[in-house]
């Protein structure tokens, strides 16, 4: 992609309307663009980095055997009734009404839904355990949203439910989920932590939300430091390896306030260990038994052909959250660097361009080509600027690698830069090996 074509619509300060870091750079280097309170239009960078989340989501639910779906946006009312959540959601919850005068509304997240698809078609327990996903826009009206699409109105998110005959079986397809969103996070470049959620009436431990550290979270948290120690990629997808990643992860003090009690931390955690600071959820699982399933008469047939509820659980990632989360992560002393697995570019070309020499500008368009050709998305700055002005704009756009083509540069050797490392000379098909892997 050339720079000169490409509609990245970059502000020269930041806007004054954005508190946190994520909502300024967001709205400086045209990610997004404010159509009403809490409404967002995605432009092409911001999709793009978006769309790239979604990719890694899907991958990992996909691995631990969910099926994705999609269901509507927009629900009727009716079904809203049966589980007796029409008055009690309130305010948050959009509500329209169609020509004919019938209830509906634009779905803030999709429980009802889901339970009425199962329902009816499903009736013996012989087709258990299923677990469906979908990832859909959903709105909820909030009183204050903030923070550009930290907390809006209208956000992408992807939803899984999980569809069990028994308790004990339910914990696993929970332990599934638990183990595909540490995977997930971690190849976001995130570190996320599992905390102990409040269960409500339901009760028991299976709740978590997760979890990453930053200044500007809304989450207070309090943690053993050493729960952060755990690595992620020693656990498989196998029973026992997710019972045992599950009571590793328990074995740590984590919670966010509404479940915090001092004595508790007090005596669980030794001073040096214990971490107080403020995160960011970025997901949510939770098992709620047949809280749904009861109201509705979602029921199957068990083995001995008794009618059982079938025992639910549901699991949300804020899409849209995240691109937010992964800049409050990244950006860094005014510099964003995108891991590599979202990043809008794999790579910028940066040619030093004078008017009255192209030679720069040339060499960098068979620079361009060969990359292209080799299967790495580039972006070509072209823009005519000086160059300290390009480094600046690169600092925003945060893509992690640079090759910049000025004087330095001669038939063989590129000056390669990684964002936050020393650049060195490197030839292309070196070049294109780092990029590749
Ligand atoms: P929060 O506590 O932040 O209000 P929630 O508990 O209401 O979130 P869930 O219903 O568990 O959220 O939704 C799953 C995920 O969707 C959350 O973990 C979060 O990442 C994301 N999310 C929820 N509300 C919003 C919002 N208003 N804007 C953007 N993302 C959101
Ligand atoms: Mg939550």
């Amino acid at each position: 992609m050339l720079a000169s074509k490409s509609f990245i619509p970059i502000l020269k300060n930041n806007p004054t309307e954005a508190k946190i870091k994520s909502h300024k750079l967001m709205l400086r280097v045209g990610m997004i663009k404010q159509s009403s309170a809490g409404i967002y239009s995605w432009l092409p960078l911001g999709f793009k980095i978006m769309k790239k989340i979604e990719k890694i989501v899907r991958e990992e639910q996909n691995n631990v055997g969910a099926q994705e779906m999609l269901m509507p946006t927009i629900q009727a009312a009716d079904i809203w009734k049966e589980s007796g959540r029409y008055e009690d959601y309130g305010e948050e919850m959009l509500r329209i009404s169609d020509r004919q005068k019938r209830e509906m509304l634009y779905g803030p997240t999709n429980e009802e839904q889901i339970t009425e698809i199962f329902r009816s078609s499903v009736k013996s327990y012989k087709v258990l355990p299923q677990i469906f996903y979908h990832i859909q826009w959903k709105f909820r009206d909030e009183l204050r949203p903030r923070f550009g699409v930290m907390r809006c109105r209208e956000f992408f998110m992807k939803d899984a439910y999980s569809f069990d005959i028994s308790e004990k079986d339910a914990e696993l397809s929970y332990n599934k989920m638990f183990f595909a969103y540490l995977k997930t996070f971690d190849r976001l470049g995130l570190k996320s932590i599992p905390m102990k959620a409040d269960t409500g009436p339901i009760g028991g431990d299976l709740s978590h939300e997760f979890i990453i550290l930053a200044e500007t979270g809304e989450s207070k948290i309090y943690a053993d430091k050493r729960i952060f120690e755990i690595p992620v990629d020693k656990y498989k997808n196998t029973q026992d390896s997710l019972n045992k990643m599950r009571s590793d992860f328990s074995n740590f003090y984590a919670v966010t306030d509404d479940q915090f009690k001092s004595d508790e931390f007090n005596k669980k955690v030794s001073t040096e260990n214990q971490i107080q600071t403020k995160g960011i959820e970025v997901g949510h699982i939770f098992y709620f038994g047949d809280k749904y399933s009861k109201p509705m008469k979602c029921s199957v047939d068990s083995k001995e052909g008794k009618k059982i509820f079938v025992k639910m659980g549901s699991y949300g990632i804020g899409v849209s959250r995240l691109v937010g989360a992964l800049i409050e992560a990244k950006y860094v002393k005014d510099k964003m660097k995108w891991p590599k697995s979202v990043s809008p570019f794999d790579v910028v070309i940066i040619p030093s361009i004078n008017k009255n020499d192209t030679s720069n500008l040339d060499k960098a368009i068979k620079v361009y080509e060969k990359l292209k050709t080799s299967g790495i998305d580039v972006l070509l700055d072209d823009v005519d600027e000086n160059l300290s002005t390009k480094f600046k704009k690169h600092d925003l756009l945060g893509i992690p690698f640079q090759i910049i083509i000025g004087n330095k540069t001669n038939e063989n050797q590129l000056e390669f830069k990684e964002i936050d490392k020393d650049a060195e000379m490197l030839d292309l098909n070196k070049i294109i090996k780092i990029l590749s892997n």
